[in-house]
């Protein structure tokens, strides 16, 4: 199978929508952008044996190699549309590529993006690099750089899942869930755009959360207060790992895909998902994290009570 018979057999075909004026076929995909809105734009690749297990299911990684993009996309409170695809592959493995094909295109199809073109080469390992591009109304894009002091701080779904699920999966051992919180991540992108003029600052939780809402508060130039305490830990986690480690999960771990925001006001409505307040935007720039016994001290992956 030749390249051309590569794409026109997995990729193309996925490539109709609204704003879609050329797809997959020419030199270049053209896009018409919707009047009053601009454009936000993402990419994330993925490299064997770096960002997942080297035997991770094709299926899924062509899921979480769009999710993981998506969710950078809800972080702006933005709408997606478009993407592209860049695969690097040692062969062309028909049944990989199958499956691939199909988590990739059931990630897309989730919120309705067109796949409106990309590169394919061969190489000595399986990268894949995905480019989201979405739309949002002029001017209203949430950024990391608007938390004001008195916010408070909220988080989405259960932290540490992700990271919990790694761990479970390098272990040759499952748990439904929490395998499934890693594989398949879910991006916020509904509950991101209903935060639109609500939210002062977002961020998406991929690296654990001291690392990204550090970010969210540095972008800022405020500080925080966070109650581990209130941290959303899932039942499936505590159980596997107890309470120490699923915190060191849900602080460090990262691969939760879950959006941090800060908002001084009422919260639109979220359905079925869990939204949490966990903190306080303060003056200042540090990151207090505390429990019911005082402050407490995170290093080097681990946390400790101050003695
Ligand atoms: P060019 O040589 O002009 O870069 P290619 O021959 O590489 O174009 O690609 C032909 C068409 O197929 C282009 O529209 C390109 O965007 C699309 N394409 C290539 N690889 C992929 C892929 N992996 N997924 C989706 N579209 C692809
Ligand atoms: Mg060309």
């Amino acid at each position: 199978m030749d390249e051309f018979e590569l794409i026109e057999r997995y990729f193309a075909g996925h490539d109709r929508g609204p704003g879609v004026v050329v797809g997959i076929g020419d030199d270049g995909a053209v896009l018409q952008p919707d009047p009053g809105r601009e454009l936000v734009t993402v990419v994330d690749a993925v490299v064997a044996g770096v960002h997942f297990p080297v035997d991770i299911n094709a299926a899924d990684l062509g899921y979480r190699a769009v999710a993981v993009n998506l969710s950078d996309i809800a972080a702006m409170g933005a709408r997606p549309r478009w993407m592209t695809l860049s695969l690097t592959l040692p062969g062309a493995d028909p049944d990989w590529l199958q499956a691939f094909a199909s988590g990739l295109h059931a990630a897309a199809s989730e919120h309705d993006v067109a796949l409106v073109g990309g590169d394919t080469t061969s190489g000595s390992e399986i990268v894949v690099s995905v480019q989201i591009t979405g739309d949002v109304e002029a001017g209203k894009a949430i950024l990391r750089s608007g938390a004001a002091v008195g916010d408070t701080i909220y988080v989405t779904g259960f932290l540490g899942d992700g990271a919990a699920g790694l761990s479970l999966f390098k272990d040759g051992k499952t748990d439904p869930g929490l395998c499934e919180a890693f594989l398949r991540p879910r991006a916020r992108v509904e509950f991101g755009r209903s935060l639109l003029g609500v939210a002062s600052a977002a961020i998406d939780v991929s690296d654990g959360l001291i690392d990204d809402l550090g970010k969210l508060l540095a972008a800022s130039g405020v500080g925080g207060r966070v109650d581990l305490d209130a941290l959303p830990l899932s039942g499936a986690m505590r159980e596997h790992f107890g309470r120490e480690a699923a915190l060191g999960f849900a602080l460090a771990g990262g691969d939760d895909y879950e959006l941090c925001f800060t908002a001084g006001g009422a919260l639109p409505a979220a359905g079925d998902l869990p939204v949490t307040p966990i903190g306080t935007v303060t003056a200042g720039d540090e990151l207090v994290l505390f429990d019911q016994s005082g402050p407490v001290a995170f290093e080097d992956g681990g946390y400790r009570h101050f003695r």
